[in-house]
């Protein structure tokens, strides 16, 4: 019998992603389903008719690993993304036990599970206290310290983008005001370039960043100033937890070194003040968009089979 298997599952905002993943973080088998389909209201139905398809066809898997965007109730089992209005406590992990025939079932936050896939099978391999961020249209994050995820009370520890970055700066989603994530993410990148009176479309993070690198002057404030904010949060996050790195993913980080750049000169900068925090390397993600789908699994194969936990090298 070789190790077991364990099902990943990824719910994003848009998409909630699958994959099988054996205990060396290999994915045998993937699939994805948006969240939001023409004519379709009964979500939950979807999810089930997807994940019976999807496992009919694997190997059998002896655990099931869910990383959700937020909110998520772990001691009930059930998610209510915010972005997702047809879930609102849906109870996923009584969902994923009867679909998948075990009870060994994990629920952790989305950016946990990208956090803790990077740590075991990613840039994070070899740290043992890292901070994994994901910089998108929110700004989320998951901490490993000491070689172990590190959850929280509330399930929410690492959640980066609610620090305040400026009292009583710009307002932001969660309704808080001069949270980092007003700053960095791809949304407030964009509407501070178009408010500033960069060419580029407004929509679309994607194309500031195409304007920055084409010397767009007002594109490369805005970036700047959002990874200054970021950085000074990196910086506060690797004094707080002694940090030995940081792995910064995501559709932002995805634009390259127009981001890349101003990110390691800002978190460079902020961390002169801190020379007692020896390591503090920052990199970036190496799994990509299967980060949370592996890291979910591993979390919950390393739960379920303790003894699989590869010795350090
Ligand atoms: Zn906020």
């Amino acid at each position: 019998m070789g190790t077991p298997l364990a099902l990943g599952i990824d719910v994003g905002a848009t998409k909630v992603a699958f994959a099988i993943v054996d205990a060396h973080g290999a994915v045998l088998a993937s699939h994805r389903m948006p969240t939001h389909a023409a004519g379709d209201n009964d979500l939950s139905t979807r999810f089930r008719t997807t994940v019976r398809a999807f496992l009919a066809d694997a190997s059998p898997v002896a655990c099931v690993g869910i990383g959700s965007a937020g909110p998520i109730d772990r001691s009930a089992g059930t998610i209510s993304p915010v972005n997702i209005a047809a879930w609102r406590d849906f109870a996923i992990v009584d969902a994923a036990q009867q679909l998948a025939g075990t009870p060994r079932i994990e629920l952790i936050g989305d950016a946990q599970a990208m956090a803790f896939g990077e740590f075991a099978f990613g840039a994070g391999r070899g740290s043992r206290n890292m901070l994994g961020v994901v910089v998108s249209t929110g700004i989320g994050g998951g901490l490993v310290l000491d070689g172990a995820l590190h959850l929280g009370s509330s399930v929410n520890a690492g959640f980066i983008g609610h620090i305040i970055h400026a009292v009583d700066g710009d307002p932001c989603a969660c309704g808080g005001r001069g949270c980092v994530e007003a700053y960095a993410s791809g949304p407030s990148m964009t509407t501070w370039a178009a408010a500033h009176g960069c060419a580029a479309p407004a929509e679309r993070f994607e194309d500031i960043a195409l304007a920055a690198h084409h010397d767009d002057p007002v594109a490369q404030a805005a970036i700047e100033r959002g990874m200054g904010a970021l950085a000074h949060a990196l910086a506060t996050a690797a004094v707080l937890n002694d940090l030995d790195r940081i792995v910064v993913g995501g559709g932002v980080a995805d634009a390259g070194n127009v981001i890349h750049e101003p990110l390691q000169r800002a978190f460079a900068d902020a961390m002169r003040h801190a020379p007692f925090i020896v390591a503090n390397a920052l990199h970036w993600s190496a799994l990509g968009a299967q980060a949370g789908v592996i890291g979910a699994a591993t979390f919950a194969l390393r739960r379920a089979f303790p003894e699989l936990v590869p010795t350090p090298t």
